[in-house]
Parts: C-alpha cells; sequence; structure tokens
C-alpha cells in the first residue's frame, strides 16, 4: 500500500483557538482548552490516520514575547514544532479589518526563513457573522504573503467539516510509511493527560497570576480493575497561592478536583479516585533546575534569534 505520513505543526499567538482545533479535528480531548492565554505549555502530539494517509498533528504553546523562564520553554515548544513540521497550519483570529500584528509577521518570517508549507487558518470567524466584511481587500492584502500555499477561514468552536479539511491538507503530505501504529491517538499518556486535565480546571477556576505559577505532578497512578486511584500534587511558587487553590473552607480545591474527575473519568473510562495536595516550591517556574524537575526541559533551540 502506498501511504503518505506527515507532521503537521499548529502554531499561533496563544488563545487563537490551536488547541480547540485540534481536539475538534480528532474528535477527542487531548489537548486542553481556557478562554485564557498560555494554556498549553508543550507541544502535544495528536494522531489522527485515515485509509492510507496519517495526519501527526502538532499543537504547541502560543508564540509571544517574554523573559520569564517558563515562557521561553514554553516559545522553544512553538519553535520547535515549526522545525519538526511538514506543513504549518498558521492559526489567526479573524477580523473584520483584517491585517497581521507585529508578532504574527515575525512568526510569518521565520516560516519563510525555513520554507515551510503553511496554510493560513483565519479561525473564529463566528465573530464576524454580523458584521459586514470586506473581503475583497483581505484577499488583495493576503497576496503579499507568498508562503501561504492555502488560506481556510473557519470556526474551530463551532465546527468544521473534518473530512474536506483533511482534504485541503493531504496534498503536502510526504509519501512515506506511517510512524505510529494506526489506531494511536497521542504520544501522552494517561498520566500526562490527567495532569493537564487538572491544570485546565485550575486555569478555569482560578485567576491573575495564579493559574500560571501552577503545575501539575502525578505522584501516585494505581490501575485496578475497575478503578484508577491518583495522588496529584498541585504545585504554586508562593504560599499565598495555596490559599487561593485550596479556597474557603477547601471549596476551590473540591471543585477542581471534582471537575477533573468527572472528565477524567468521560475519558479514561473507569472509576477515578483523584486526591489533591497542594506544595508550595518557590519560585519554581523562574528557574532552570526546577523546571526541568517539573518536566519543563528546554530544548536546544536560541529563540533569542527567533523573537529579535
Ligand atoms: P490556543 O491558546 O490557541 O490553544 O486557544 P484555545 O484552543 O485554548 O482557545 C482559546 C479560547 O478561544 C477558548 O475560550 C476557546 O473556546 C475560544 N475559541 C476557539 N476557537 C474559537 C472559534 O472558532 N470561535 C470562538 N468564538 N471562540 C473560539
Ligand atoms: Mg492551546
Amino acid at each position: 500500500m502506498n501511504t503518505k505520513a506527515g507532521y503537521i505543526g499548529i502554531v499561533g499567538k496563544p488563545n487563537v483557538g490551536k488547541s480547540t482545533l485540534l481536539n475538534h479535528i480528532l474528535g477527542e480531548f487531548v489537548s486542553i482548552i481556557s478562554p485564557k492565554p498560555q494554556t498549553t505549555r508543550d507541544k502535544i502530539l495528536g494522531i489522527y490516520t485515515k485509509n492510507n494517509t496519517q495526519f501527526i498533528f502538532l499543537d504547541s504553546p502560543g508564540i509571544h514575547n517574554s523573559t520569564k523562564i517558563i515562557n521561553q520553554y514554553m516559545i522553544s515548544e512553538a519553535v520547535s514544532t515549526i522545525l519538526d513540521s511538514d506543513i504549518v497550519l498558521f492559526l489567526v483570529e479573524f477580523k473584520s479589518d483584517f491585517s497581521f500584528d507585529e508578532m504574527e509577521i515575525k512568526i510569518i518570517k521565520f516560516l519563510e526563513k525555513f520554507n515551510k508549507n503553511t496554510i493560513l487558518i483565519l479561525n473564529k470567524v463566528d465573530l464576524s457573522n454580523n458584521i459586514k466584511v470586506d473581503y475583497e481587500n483581505i484577499i488583495k492584502y493576503l497576496e503579499n504573503f507568498k508562503i501561504f500555499k492555502d488560506v481556510i477561514p473557519l470556526s474551530a468552536k463551532k465546527g468544521v467539516d473534518t473530512n474536506l479539511f483533511l482534504k485541503q491538507i493531504e496534498k503536502f503530505i510526504p509519501n512515506q510509511q506511517f510512524f505510529y501504529p494506526e489506531n494511536y491517538l497521542t504520544d501522552r499518556n494517561d498520566r500526562f493527560f490527567v495532569s493537564e486535565v487538572i491544570r485546565e480546571k485550575i486555569f478555569l477556576l482560578t485567576y491573575q497570576e495564579v493559574p500560571y505559577d501552577s503545575s501539575v505532578i502525578v505522584e501516585k497512578y494505581n490501575e485496578s480493575k475497575g478503578s484508577i486511584v491518583i495522588d496529584a500534587s498541585i504545585i504554586v511558587a508562593k504560599e499565598s497561592q495555596k490559599g487561593v487553590i485550596i479556597g474557603k473552607g477547601g471549596q476551590n480545591l473540591q471543585k477542581i478536583g471534582m471537575n477533573a474527575r468527572k472528565d477524567i473519568e468521560k475519558h479514561l473510562n473507569k472509576k477515578i479516585i483523584l486526591n489533591l495536595f497542594v506544595k508550595v516550591e518557590s519560585n519554581w517556574n523562574s528557574n532552570k533546575d526546577k523546571l526541568k524537575q517539573i518536566g519543563y526541559e528546554q530544548k536546544d533551540i536560541n529563540i533569542e534569534e527567533f523573537l529579535k
């Protein structure tokens, strides 16, 4: 059988809908989503095998300017996603008076430098449903950017015609053997999934710097016939944040745990007993060694080169 397989990087600024699009295409929840920017911290792989083609999607953290150590890690994950991809889906938020901003131009220049097959995705078109849009002008503007092999407007949230979408990108996938077994969905294991779901609930239930200063480690994962017992620690960077996570009378932590458990049960199809603990690890996210311990090890990529 003639097979095709390729890596498809999903990149763009924070909060443009990258993880939403990936989950929608896969019809499964592999990447966490929240209304706050910078929810995704790692490169996450989602695999979709259809007939003789294997689409390997790489979700990535949003590309933004920051000198914080944890953000540098996230940016390096995004840059490495671009370097690893056969095709790049460059997501931007569609607006009726559409044009690229400074950061988007930077990303485009980087894509040009590595001559990546790039498809521009104009996401969130649902937000301009009742607004008059001058498409002619937008098309004229986009013609200035030769790197785009195609432009696809869509709404990742309202729904995408997955078959049509995959057809549009299939032609850029190289002829080669599959990299993963046909029924593989992601390269991440259930433990990672569990820690990410808990992190998502922290993003949804806490505010300001707290979700950014939080991380989750699964300490114990005991699977038996009908259930899984999971102990997980939520790591925060300051003593005061511990109180915020726990909340009045423990209510917030309870909510985080309950919402996370429901999602994990739905996904893993097993009864889950989830025990959450909160620990303070002073400034874990501004120290490279501590980051590495928690599992965020920065690749050897010069991101200053990219950001300048
Ligand atoms: P990411 O940071 O690029 O991965 O973005 P997320 O997938 O986490 O989405 C960020 C926010 O945008 C979430 O609140 C999503 O529900 C929302 N969102 C994603 N796609 C769409 C869309 O097509 N339309 C609208 N209105 N919202 C969207
Ligand atoms: Mg994301």
